[in-house]
């Protein structure tokens, strides 16, 4: 155990200051509060912070109700008769969905909000400074902390020239306010952002076509399954235009032009810009303070959440390292673990798990395949089992789906895997528990998945694997 970093024999209760109250901030409250710290959050919009508010929460909240609605596009598949005359953005009440989204962020913020309050974190309402390395200013009030915590977030990249205006050119943060569906959406990028509103908003009835600079959607991801979300796409009517830079979006009398760097042009009737995140970092002191950022703003951290000034930590998306809740969280509980003098596990990124909640899901863990093709995992073997075979996808009528797993050749220890299928999100955890506790592929093929059931392919992909190497049917 390493020794806290402050002395304070008058006052053994350690203080504890947080700028920004999403799951950065409010896990690491939460962590510091059980350890006995007297704690403070400044948080200038909500509880929760923009996960809840604006980001995560709400979008995964909209992705409930276009995953209904591609449901029910398969539903003549399945032996249902829809009476919508085939329109099935007929059944969509836009309103009421926007309303239902606000309202439960609304209450997911609230809940956050009381289990603070229950732990005896203090939470100030306000938008906070830096006056000094340990001293947190808001309005009148100063904080003088024994250590402070930066999780103040990210905010969405504006492209010159394709400025929101709330109404018709928009972030995500502005959807909820819109009071009808867009009927005809153009979404610009085609990251992790783009794939799941451009899903989502497809399959809830609008005329979507998205706008990808790169050759194909998800460039980041797996190529197995971008490719096969993207040909989903496709076929659902999206329109994808691949290698199409935008370089500015401007009104039309009613609706919005897309004009592309080659001079093409795309019309519809809005625009969501989904163009990477910058972070909320300006204006905070932190140059004052003796704090490092990048060259994007982004603080500089080290797997136990330090910056470069002594007793100051950063923890989420202002840190750029991964801008996944779940990493947010898990920095600023390190932060406070090591501030408080636990012990502590630095930052592992290797075996976070992760899904892009399109439909169908793409949910990934570990070792990727492009670090095997590459080298950089060398002694790997990697094995592809569709899931159009698999009993239970065919009598839930879906065919677009597979499971990937990735093991060590010699060892056979799982390394890494891939599922896409509905609710892909789900069904990752079994791969993530083997990676995370490094078993066997043996291990995974000897356990009982329940027939007929999505993870029976997890274990038959395992199986698969224990193979030996010359009779393996590797890839598909
Ligand atoms: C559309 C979208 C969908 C996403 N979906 C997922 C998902 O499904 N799963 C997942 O794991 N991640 C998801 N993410 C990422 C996730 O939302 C972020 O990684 C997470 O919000 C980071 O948490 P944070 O605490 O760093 O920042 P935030 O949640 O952004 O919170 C930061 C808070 O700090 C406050 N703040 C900023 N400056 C100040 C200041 N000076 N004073 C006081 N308060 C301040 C802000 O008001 C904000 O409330 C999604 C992101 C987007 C954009």
């Amino acid at each position: 155990m390493h020794r806290p970093q402050w002395d304070d024999v008058s006052n053994p209760r350690a203080r504890i200051a947080i700028i920004g109250g999403g799951p950065g901030g409010y896990e690491a409250a939460l962590v510091a509060a059980q350890l006995g710290a007297e704690v403070t959050i400044v948080e200038r919009d909500g509880l929760g912070g923009a996960c809840v508010l604006t980001d995560c929460v709400p979008s995964k909240t909209l992705i409930a109700t276009s995953g209904m609605m591609a449901a029910l596009a398969g539903a003549p598949g399945l032996g249902l008769r829809i009476t919508t005359g085939g329109n099935a953005a007929a059944l969509l009440d836009a309103p009421r969905l926007y309303a239902r989204v606000r309202s439960l962020a609304r209450a997911q913020s609230g809940d956050v909000a009381a289990r603070l309050s229950a732990e005896g974190v203090k939470v100030i309402a306000g938008t906070a400074t830096l006056a000094g390395p340990r001293t947190v200013v808001t309005g009148d009030t100063r904080l003088d902390a024994d250590a402070v915590l930066i999780s103040t977030g990210a905010e969405p990249r504006v492209l010159p020239g394709a400025e929101p205006d709330g109404e018709r050119i928009l972030t995500w943060r502005q959807l909820y306010d819109l009071t009808e569906l867009p009927p005809e959406l153009i979404v610009v990028g085609s990251g992790v952002t783009g794939a799941e509103f451009a899903s989502a908003y497809q399959a809830l009835g609008s005329q979507v076509t998205l706008v990808s600079s790169r050759h194909r959607v998800l460039p980041h991801e797996d190529a197995d399954a971008a490719m096969l979300v993207e040909d989903v796409f496709r076929r659902r009517g999206m329109t994808v235009l691949g290698q199409s830079r935008a370089q500015s979006v401007s009104r039309t009398a009613d609706g919005v032009t897309v004009t592309l760097s080659d001079g093409r042009t795309v019309r519809g009737t809005h625009c969501l810009m989904t163009v990477g995140m910058m972070p909320s970092t300006t204006g905070l002191g932190l140059a004052e303070a003796g704090i490092d950022v990048d060259e994007r703003g982004f603080v500089r951290v080290d797997k136990v959440s330090r910056t470069s000034a002594p007793g100051v930590y950063a923890a989420g998306d202002c840190t750029g390292v991964l801008m996944l809740a779940s990493v947010a969280a898990m920095q600023g509980r390190i932060a406070m673990w090591h501030a408080l003098g636990e012990a502590v596990t630095p930052l592992r990124l290797s075996n976070v798990a992760a899904t892009i909640f399109t439909e169908p899901e793409i949910a990934t863990v570990g070792v990727a395949e492009t670090a095997v093709t590459s080298g950089a995992v060398p002694d790997a073997v990697v094995v592809k089992l569709p899931l159009a075979t698999n009993a239970r996808a065919k009598m839930q009528g879906f065919r677009d789906g597979f499971v990937k797993l990735i093991a060590r050749r010699s060892s056979g220890t799982v390394l890494g895997g891939v599922i896409v299928a509905p609710r892909a999100s789900e069904l990752i955890l079994a791969v993530s528990l083997a990676v995370e506790r490094q078993l066997g592929v043996d291990h995974l093929a000897q356990t009982f998945a329940v027939y007929p059931s999505l993870t029976g392919s997890v274990t038959e992909a395992a199986r698969k694997l224990m193979q030996p190497a010359e009779d393996a049917d590797w890839g598909d």
